[in-house]
């Protein structure tokens, strides 16, 4: 989470904690991501971002998340809000966009509630955990802002099973890293 203050920071640990069950310590991992800048559109490809990450994850790490300012494309897609390593290791957020379109009094609040609903959607993909046609699920896929404000910031009972099934899975795998 690169120079984001505790604002956001700390919803999202909670948030990390209350869907996932695991503490999230923030750490510097990449310092710069210039590798990742496509000139040319002015904007970092996610997928560069998110192999660095991977590379750089603390071996304690069960999953990284990275959340960064700057905008990030795939190449199909003018912009994303996030992308993660479907059953992989790391996920990143861009915070970039999640302003756009905020009319509700309180602005600053959307904004971060908008930032800790896509940082745990784009973590539960790293828990295998796909698109969800349950338009309140937080694993519902959102084009607009306004889309993230209309979805609740929790699973719905099928992808909060299939969660479940992974976090027990995991917990076999590796118990040292259980929670
Ligand atoms: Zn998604
Ligand atoms: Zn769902």
């Amino acid at each position: 989470m690169d120079n984001l203050g505790p604002e956001i920071t700390e919803p999202v640990k909670k948030a990390i904690s209350r869907i996932f069950g695991f503490p999230a310590p923030v750490i510097p991992i990449i310092e710069n991501i210039d590798f990742a800048l496509d000139s040319g559109r002015n904007q970092y490809h996610s997928t560069s971002v998110l192999q660095q990450l991977e590379q750089s994850a603390p071996s304690f790490a069960i999953k990284v998340i990275a959340i960064t300012k700057v905008d990030l494309f795939i190449p199909i897609l003018t912009h994303v809000y996030g992308e993660a390593q479907l059953g992989g290791k790391a996920c990143v957020v861009s915070t970039c966009r999640l302003r756009d379109h905020i009319t509700a009094p309180n602005p600053d609040i959307v904004f971060i509630q908008r930032i800790v609903k896509e940082a745990v959607h784009e973590l539960g993909h790293t828990f295998s955990l796909r698109h969800c046609r349950e338009h309140a699920c937080i694993m519902h896929y959102c084009r607009t802002g306004l889309d993230v404000d209309r979805k609740s910031d929790q699973l719905c009972r099928y992808c909060r099973i299939l969660l479940d099934d992974e976090l027990k899975k995991l917990n076999r795998d590796h118990p040292e890293k259980s929670r």
